[in-house]
Order: structure tokens, then sequence, then C-alpha cells
């Protein structure tokens, strides 16, 4: 029988302890960490992201403001934005909400971030740190599946790790983290040749592709550890049905739509350890930005 490994207990778990924290560094410095959020453009997805964002810092007791630039803002407005924040000494963390609007360079954009601040680690500094394993920081959703093993005590050292996605917001990192935790990680993309084969080898999948059910039951040796960061919004009831599984079945009755992982659920009993979707890897990914704006915060002021 698999164990579902619930990302919303890991991160309540953090939560209580990131409060206390908080609590104690203001006791300590006389002021709680801050992370400044800018967003250009109103894409209603991110829009709701960086409110979900703020309200959490909010109830963890964190300092948070959101930067609204319009979508005609020109990469000379943003990086004096980010640069307004590398100087402010309130700052310590900034993030710039992704996508942005086209048009926008994001590279120039995510260099401009003081590496000191840089809270999603996606600076070149931040990226070139974690290959090193020299970081304190990680990025956020790779952060928070390291977060949920530790949890539920699964160690990886010396397993067969199959990384499937190689975005460096999730994949690449992820199987860097991996490594340096002694898995022997093989990163899949869609150029892979014979997927199938790696991953039934692969001990413990992380699929991060965004197509719902990709990783099938087939492609899964018995007694695998499946992490499933995919989150796709479904709205095609045929689709969903065909998956025959009940939370996405209830979704889809009550809002016409809903939110799919990568990995097909008929690949959870073999399994051994699975997160589901939504409520495993997407539900630590904001408390993981909490707690790397606290350790910015604790970095900067040596506190
Ligand atoms: P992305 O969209 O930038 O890249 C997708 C990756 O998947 C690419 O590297 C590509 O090579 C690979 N890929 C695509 N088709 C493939 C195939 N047929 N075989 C093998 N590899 C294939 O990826 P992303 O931004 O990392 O997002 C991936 C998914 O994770 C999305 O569903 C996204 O919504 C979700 N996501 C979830 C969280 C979270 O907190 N749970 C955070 C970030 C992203």
């Amino acid at each position: 029988m698999a164990t579902i490994l619930d990302g919303k207990i890991v991160a309540e778990t953090i939560q209580a302890g990131l409060v206390q924290e908080i609590a104690s560094c203001k006791a300590r410095t006389g002021r709680v960490p801050g992370l400044d959020v800018i967003i250009v453009g109103s894409d209603p997805a991110s829009q709701a992201y960086v409110k979900s964002k703020e309200k959490l810092a909010q109830k963890l007791g964190l300092r948070s403001s959101l930067i609204e630039l319009p979508a005609s803002a020109t990469d000379s407005e943003l990086l004096a934005t980010i640069t307004r924040l590398n100087d402010d000494p309130q700052t310590d963390a900034i993030l710039v909400q992704l996508p942005l609007p086209a048009g926008l360079d994001t590279w120039r954009a995510l260099d401009a971030i003081a590496p000191g601040k840089d809270v999603d680690c996606f600076n070149p500094v931040s990226q070139g740190m974690i290959l090193l394993n020299r970081s304190a920081i990680f990025p956020c959703t790779p952060a928070g599946i390291l977060r949920i093993l530790d949890h539920y005590s699964l160690d990886i050292a010396g397993l067969n790790a199959a990384v499937i996605g190689r975005s460096f917001i999730v994949g690449k990192p992820m199987s860097l983290m991996l490594s340096n935790r002694h898995a022997t990680v093989t990163l899949c993309h869609s150029k892979a040749r014979d997927l199938e084969r790696v991953l039934r080898q692969a001990d413990i999948i992380v699929a991060a592709i965004g197509k719902p059910g990709f990783v099938t039951p087939a492609m899964v040796k018995p007694g695998a550890i499946l992490i499933d960061v995919g989150i796709n919004h479904v709205a095609d009831g045929a689709l969903i049905e065909s998956f025959h599984y009940e939370p996405w079945r209830t979704s889809f009755a009550k809002k016409g739509f809903a939110l799919v992982g990568d990995i097909h659920p008929g690949a959870f009993n073999a399994s051994s350890y699975y997160t589901p979707v939504p409520g495993g890897v997407g539900a630590l990914t904001p408390t993981m930005l909490m707690v790397n704006t606290l350790e910015l915060f604790k970095q900067r002021l040596h506190a």
C-alpha cells in the first residue's frame, strides 16, 4: 500500500516553526524579514499567485509588499525598480514574478537582482552556488520536495533518480540537489530517447513536464517514490474521466476543471510513496519562499 506524501502537513509544520523564528528575529533585531514582489502586467494567474504569497507572508508575520508595473513597462523601468530594492536596507528578498510580458528581457531582470536578495535563486550566481552545493537557499519548488522527503525520513542516497523536465525553475536545480544528496541522477527532457527504460530503472521519479498524466503505470518500477510537480489546468471531462481518479473527478464536477498532475494516478498503487496533485509539491512552494526570505534576512543581518 503506497503512502501519500502530504505536502499540506509538511507546509503546516514548517510554517509553525517560521512563526516562532520570525518573532524571535524581531525580538533580536527590531524588525521582521521583508519580501518585495514585482509583478509586471495583469496576467490573472500571476496576480493570483502573488496575492496568495502576500497573504501567507502576512499570516507568518513577515513584511511583504507588491510592486505592480504596467504591462507597458520597459526593461529600464523594471531594472530601475530592481536596483531600488537592491539598495533598500528594508528589503531582504526580491522576487520578480514570471513569466514577464512578451518584449521584456527575463534574463536581464534576473541578472539584476542582488544575489544576497535573490529569493527564487534564478540569478546565475545563485544557480552557480547550487551547482557547487554552497548555497544556503534553493529554488522553492525543488527545496519543498527535499523537505517532503525529509519529513517522511526518505533517504535517497545511492538511489537511482530520474527527473523529467529541465527548466531552470524546477528540473535542473532538482537534478543537482538530488545529486548533492548522493542520488544517481538522470535528467530527462523532450529529446530523451527511450524514456520509459530510464524511468523503469528509477527508484525515485520527479516529473516536472506540464503534461497531464504523462508518466503512465507502465513507466514506473514497483516500489518507486513518485514526486509530481505538474500542475495542469484540465477542462476536458473525457480526459479527466480517463484517469479514474476521484479527486480530479470531484474537482471537475464542482468547478468545471481539475488541476491534474504529470503522473497518471494509475501508477500510485505500485509505488511506495507518492505526492498527490493538488496537496503535494504545490502545497510547499509558497512556504519555501518564506523560508528563503527568512534565511536571506538572517544572512544579511548576521541574525
Ligand atoms: P517548463 O514548462 O519550463 O519545461 C517543461 C520541461 O519538460 C522541458 O524541460 C521539456 O524538455 C520537458 N518535456 C516536455 N515534454 C517532454 C516529453 N515528452 N518528454 C520528456 N520531457 C519533456 O517546466 P516547468 O516550468 O518546470 O513546469 C513544469 C510543470 O510543473 C508545469 O505543469 C508547471 O505548472 C508545474 N510547476 C509546478 C510548481 C509547483 O509548485 N508545484 C512550480 C513550478 C512549476
